[in-house]
């Protein structure tokens, strides 16, 4: 098996490698250096009809296997994952612009995970039976619910297109998938991959392309029933105003902008060390950053010391080289808009407390796309710097007096996707963790993963959640059977 990154990435439909049928590409940029290092596909119209056709006459023969067949498939594609750690790991690396190290802990790691996770998910799935005393047995069926489109992010790129991708093939869907434009490779060496697992022809469509090029084409496919999306909350509304009319099953996991809630009894090494990863971890581009610190009044300017001076200590640079803790981001369009974004907040009021502004990379890295880790305070909780997801590494401080004020200005927000309370009162992480408006709480931690739990969020963050039985369920419908006595 060859995964090295192709001069050209190709679609795979119908378990076929080939060219968008307009012949049209799109440049593929490493962020960290500025080179156009492939040609990605700018698929259409067309190439997601093909893709839908391949898995509409794949879904008879899918749909009825065995769990257990599905099971050895799945558990196969996790297996050749793992075999080819260091070159996916290499190919996110240089579509994304994060530490080479991170792809190889994290990313690619969750990948194979994803796969075995549902794998064997399936194998132990079961559905609920309703008696009627001695009149009626209810029994509910959990059926595939046929071709379904799965749309994923570019700032976890494999391991958020997998999470998608292995709940509905387990559960006997077939999937017409795109990964994002801006970081495609990594979803073009899963095609081989899943070629070389002996996945049926046809069972996963992996099409390439712009958001409006195909995947709009995706989400307005009459014939494509679920549609499971993770990106930007702008996205997510386009795609829910073109399925609502036709009652697709929609699961979308949009943006964030998560309070990290530190009370002054907190673990103090703990929350320092975390923080700063839950701060600056790839560059701060993960939905589930904790983009607002709230910091209790009487330990705020320990907090802001010891945070600036171990942000300071962050290395910027090469994502190949070991010591390097923060990457470039993704794209030129995405640093300018995090930059307009530090602007923003200078205009708002906002003191630049650390960073503030690009990194120059050197030797291979000259041209690439580093922003120093920015720390900022002096902003109210509802100006547009702490109300719009930035996406970047980039912080905001604030300090709160009660728990009740801590409480207000975690919840001054559009977004209701993660959060994290730091503090060793049981009872009061138990208080604070029912009133936080956030699907996913985390009490002295941070992004520690049970592939198990529901994942997404409230409000502007997504309808819907992933994980576990939750994505079981979403992937299949449920038929209820009642048989009299
Ligand atoms: P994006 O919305 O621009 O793109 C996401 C994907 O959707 C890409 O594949 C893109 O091509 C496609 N797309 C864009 N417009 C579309 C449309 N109208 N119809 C169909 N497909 C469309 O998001 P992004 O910039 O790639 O990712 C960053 C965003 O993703 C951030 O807002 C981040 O918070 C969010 N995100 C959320 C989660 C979560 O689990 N809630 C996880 C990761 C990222």
């Amino acid at each position: 098996m060859n995964l090295s990154a192709p001069a050209h990435i190709a679609n795979y439909i119908g378990g076929n490698l080939q060219a968008p049928i307009n012949g049209k590409y799109i440049d593929n940029i490493n962020p960290a250096t500025g080179e156009v290092y492939s040609q990605t596909p700018d698929s259409d119209l067309a190439d997601v009809e093909a893709a839908f056709l391949a898995a509409k006459s794949a879904y008879g023969a899918w749909s009825l296997t065995t769990t257990e067949e599905r099971f050895k498939i799945l558990n196969k594609i996790a297996e050749l994952i793992d075999d080819n750690l260091d070159a996916l790991a290499l190919a996110e690396t240089n579509d994304n612009g994060k530490p080479l190290w991170l792809s190889k802990k994290v990313d690619i790691p969750r990948a194979s995970s994803n796969f075995r996770f549902f794998a064997t998910g399936i194998m132990h799935f079961s559905t609920d039976s309703h008696h009627m005393e001695d009149k009626a047995i209810n029994y509910t069926l959990r059926q595939p619910i046929g071709v379904v489109g799965c749309i994923s992010p570019w700032n976890l790129p494999l391991y958020l297109f997998t999470w998608k991708i292995a709940p509905a093939l387990a559960a006997g869907n077939c999937v017409v998938a795109k990964p994002s434009e801006v970081t495609p490779m990594t979803a073009y060496l899963l095609s081989i991959i899943c070629q070389e697992a002996g996945l049926p022809a046809g069972v996963l469509n992996i099409i390439h392309g712009t958001g409006p090029g195909c995947g709009s084409a995706i989400v307005a496919h009459p014939q494509i029933k679920a549609i499971s999306f993770t990106g930007s909350t702008r996205a997510g509304r386009d795609i829910a105003a073109t399925a609502a009319p036709m009652f697709k099953k929609l699961s979308l996991e949009l943006g964030g902008k998560n309070p990290n809630i530190i009370f002054a009894d907190c673990n103090w090494s703990k929350m320092i060390a975390t923080t700063i990863q839950s701060s600056f971890s790839n560059q701060g581009q993960i939905c589930l950053c904790g983009s607002r610190i709230l910091v209790e009044e009487s330990i705020y300017d320990r907090f802001k010391e010891e945070f600036i001076a171990r942000a300071k200590k962050l290395t910027v640079g090469d994502p190949l080289d070991d010591n390097t803790r923060q990457g470039a981001v993704v794209s030129k369009l995405h640093f300018d808009k995090v930059l307009g974004c530090i602007e923003l907040a200078k205009e708002e009021g906002g003191t630049i407390l650390l960073g503030g502004g690009a990194v120059k990379g050197t030797g291979r890295c000259e041209d690439g796309l580093f922003i120093a880790p920015t720390i900022i305070e002096g902003l109210g909780a509802s100006c547009r710097t702490n109300m719009e997801e930035i996406f970047g590494p980039v912080v905001t401080l604030q300090s709160f007096k009660t728990e009740e004020e801590a409480l207000q200005l975690a919840n001054t927000s559009d977004y209701g996707l993660s959060a994290t309370i730091w503090t060793q009162d049981v009872s009061r992480a138990n208080r604070v963790a029912a009133k936080v408006h956030s699907g996913i709480i985390w009490v002295n931690c941070w992004l520690l993963r049970d592939l198990r739990t529901p994942f997404g969020g409230f409000k502007n963050s997504g309808v819907g959640r992933e994980g576990g039985w939750e994505a079981l369920r979403f992937f299949t419908e449920p038929k209820n059977v009642c048989i009299e006595l």
